[in-house]
Order: structure tokens, then C-alpha cells, then sequence
């Protein structure tokens, strides 16, 4: 038995670990979080901890994070009472985060991130903990770097609510260095319609109690930012879509740019719309994409059970199945009021997916792309902004 003493550890280490999409800038945004304080990330449901501080990420070995910026779209108010309070418990957040256009708020979000990218230097060597990583050559040089470098992070947006409607603020996100737009979010916007979003248990509890027409798809407009998005050069993400939407941008984009799924889950495993069929998964590979696992217990597994990592690694098993091993990634989406795995609750326990994968008998080459490889093949060639 020579493989008794396999070095885990080292082989998260040696790899490069990119986490697709997670949202650090909204709690920074709603409960002034600071992505360099030393906390103990929770482990049980807290909306308030933190799960992606850039001591999580060191720890959890991530070399690379695209982290989501996020304008609270406004029927997330009308569905839900408990926010609606916020309106007068936090007056001025409210004012802040609800009272202005959309596209205000998620330019806000990207100067949020990147002021916490550059506060976030070591107290005793004076070095830089993170990077904004805005361009290709950025990432190039990026790559370039020894291992002990700080961490990278790159901008993405999520949902087409942001550009309300005008096809220049896709330009205005490009030249800032956003590198991917998820079209659809919760609501329905100017470019597309969203799958229902939320587990049932929060619609218990009162809110969100609104139903979603899965029969909707694709706008004229979203058709439009669609082209615009090949010709810029920003990677589309059909995450959020309905699966009407979904086949449409299949079809639209062919292989003329690679498509991602930021953080879903299999079909096959949990059979929800949100998740994505086995041709879809292989119509992504085919695109030169990857589809990414999301780490949220509620998409990952059709009954309740909180050890999620026992679904990650079958949900990895099988889009690899579906799409090959060079168009799997992940996207945890930790931060983003997530039900998170018990056994794999945030940035720092990311080894812990290595550690598994070897279990499952995957050899280092396949770890070392589901880690982040592929990830990084995709932004190469999908992400077209050169300075
Ligand atoms: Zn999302």
C-alpha cells in the first residue's frame, strides 16, 4: 500500500484554488463586516458571520476568489416583512441600500470590495493580504507569482437588475474589471426570468411567499446584452435562469464564448429547475465553460441532511459525468444567506474538499482542475479585458 500516507494538506496546497462566486462585499455592505478581523466564522445559521474574511480564505488555501457584487433587488421587500422592517430599525442603511437606482448600489458594492482589497495588509510585514485582479494581464501576472502571494480577487455582478435597462452599464462594469454577469437573480428584470430562489423553510417563516412562471425566458433586451457580452468579452452566467432562458442562451451563444453556471447543483441529484439537466451541463462543456457546485445544502440534495460535502462530491461526480473533467469548478456562495454544509461551512474547511476527493479516487491532475484549473482556462479565454 503505497498510498497509506497521501499528503492532502499538501496537495490542496501545491493546487490552485478558485471559489467561482461568493458574495464578502454584502456583508461588508449591510453589516459592516471587516474582511480582515479575526473572528471565528460560525458554524450554524448566522446571517450575520462571515464566511469568505480573508483570514478564511488563506486558511482554506483559496488563491483566487470572484467575489459577487449584489444590488438588493426591491421585491425582496415587498416579500418580506422582516426586511421591510429595516426601513425604520436602520433608516439611513435602508436609504442606502433600497433608496437609490441599481446601478448606483453595485458600483457601490465594487469600491466596497475594493477599498476592503486594499485596507487588508499584514499588521507586522506591511504586505498586501489580497489583490484586485481588474484585466487578463492582471491574472497573468498574477499567476506568475509565488505561492505565498496575496489572495487574488476578481469582480463579478449578479443579476441584470443592475444595468436597468441600458446596454452602456454593461460597459461601465466591463471597464471596472467585472469579469462575469449572472443574468437572471431573484426577480424577474429587464433581460430575463429567475427560478424561485428561496428554500421552502424560508417561506415558513412568512416571507417571500411569491411563485415564479418557469415558462418565461429570455427578453428582447437580454438577447441584446447577450451580444453585447460576446463582443466585450464579459462571461455569461445562466445561473438563476429559468430553464427557458437557459436553453435560449445555449442556443444564441453555441461556441462562440464559454458559458458558465457560477453555483448550481445536478438535476439528477436533486431534481429542481434551478439545477441543470445532463445536456445542459455537457451544452456548457461544449461551450468551452464549466459549471460550478454551489455549497448550499438546499440545491445540493433532494431531503434534509446537512453533511453537504457528501453532496458535493456526488454532484462533482456527476457533472464530470455529464460534461468531462475539464468543465467542473466550484462556487460556493458562501456569504450569500446560504443554508451552508455542516461538514463544510466555509472558507476555511475547503482542504477538507481535497481531503475528499482523494477518498473518492480522483488523481491529483483532476483535483488540481476541479480546484481551479478550469476556472482559470475559462477566464483566459472568455475574459477578454486586456489592462
Ligand atoms: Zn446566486
Amino acid at each position: 500500500m503505497s498510498n497509506t500516507n497521501i499528503d492532502w494538506q499538501q496537495i490542496h496546497r501545491d493546487a490552485m484554488v478558485v471559489d467561482m462566486h461568493a458574495h464578502p462585499s454584502l456583508k461588508v455592505s449591510l453589516f459592516n463586516r471587516i474582511l480582515t478581523a479575526r473572528l471565528q466564522a460560525s458554524r450554524s445559521f448566522d446571517p450575520f458571520s462571515i464566511h469568505t474574511d480573508f483570514n478564511s480564505l488563506k486558511k482554506g488555501g483559496v488563491d483566487l476568489l470572484l467575489s459577487a457584487a449584489y444590488a438588493p433587488e426591491h421585491g425582496i421587500l415587498q416579500e418580506c416583512k422582516y426586511i421591510k422592517a429595516l426601513k425604520y430599525l436602520m433608516p439611513r442603511k435602508w436609504k442606502k441600500v433600497y433608496g437609490r437606482p441599481y446601478f448606483d448600489v453595485a458600483m457601490e458594492m465594487l469600491d466596497i470590495m475594493e477599498n476592503a482589497v486594499s485596507a487588508a495588509v499584514d499588521d507586522e510585514s506591511g504586505e498586501p493580504i489580497a489583490t484586485m485582479i481588474t484585466s487578463v494581464t492582471e491574472l497573468e501576472a498574477f499567476l506568475q507569482q509565488e505561492k505565498d502571494r496575496p489572495i487574488g480577487i476578481i469582480h463579478n455582478m449578479e443579476g441584470a437588475h443592475c444595468l436597468e435597462g441600458k446596454i452602456d452599464n454593461l460597459d461601465k462594469f466591463f471597464q471596472r474589471g467585472v469579469a462575469y454577469m449572472t443574468l437572471a437573480h431573484f426577480y424577474a428584470n429587464e433581460a430575463v426570468h429567475p427560478c424561485f430562489p428561496y428554500p421552502e423553510s424560508v417561506q415558513k417563516v412568512g416571507c417571500f411567499k411569491g411563485d415564479r412562471n418557469l415558462v418565461l425566458g429570455l427578453t428582447t433586451f437580454g438577447e441584446e446584452v447577450i451580444e453585447k457580452m460576446i463582443e466585450l468579452g464579459m462571461i455569461l452566467d445562466i445561473t438563476h435562469c429559468t430553464p427557458m432562458a437557459r436553453c435560449r442562451i445555449y442556443d444564441i451563444v453555441g461556441q462562440r464564448a464559454p458559458i458558465i453556471a457560477s453555483h448550481v447543483g445536478a438535476y439528477a441529484v436533486n431534481p429542481n429547475p434551478y439545477n441543470l439537466r445532463n445536456e445542459e451541463i455537457k451544452k456548457i462543456s461544449d461551450s468551452g465553460g464549466v459549471t460550478a457546485v454551489i455549497f448550499m445544502n438546499y440545491w445540493l440534495m433532494p431531503h434534509a441532511t446537512n453533511r453537504g460535502l457528501n453532496f458535493i462530491s456526488r454532484t462533482i461526480e456527476h457533472f464530470i459525468h455529464a460534461g468531462g473533467i475539464d468543465h467542473v469548478a466550484i462556487g460556493t456562495d458562501f456569504d450569500g444567506f446560504t443554508d451552508r454544509p455542516d461538514d463544510l461551512p466555509n472558507a476555511a474547511e475547503l482542504p477538507r474538499l481535497t481531503q475528499r476527493l482523494i477518498a473518492d479516487g480522483y488523481s491529483v491532475p483532476h483535483i488540481r482542475k476541479i480546484l481551479g484549473e478550469n476556472v482559470l482556462r475559462v477566464l483566459k479565454q472568455g475574459w477578454k479585458k486586456k489592462i
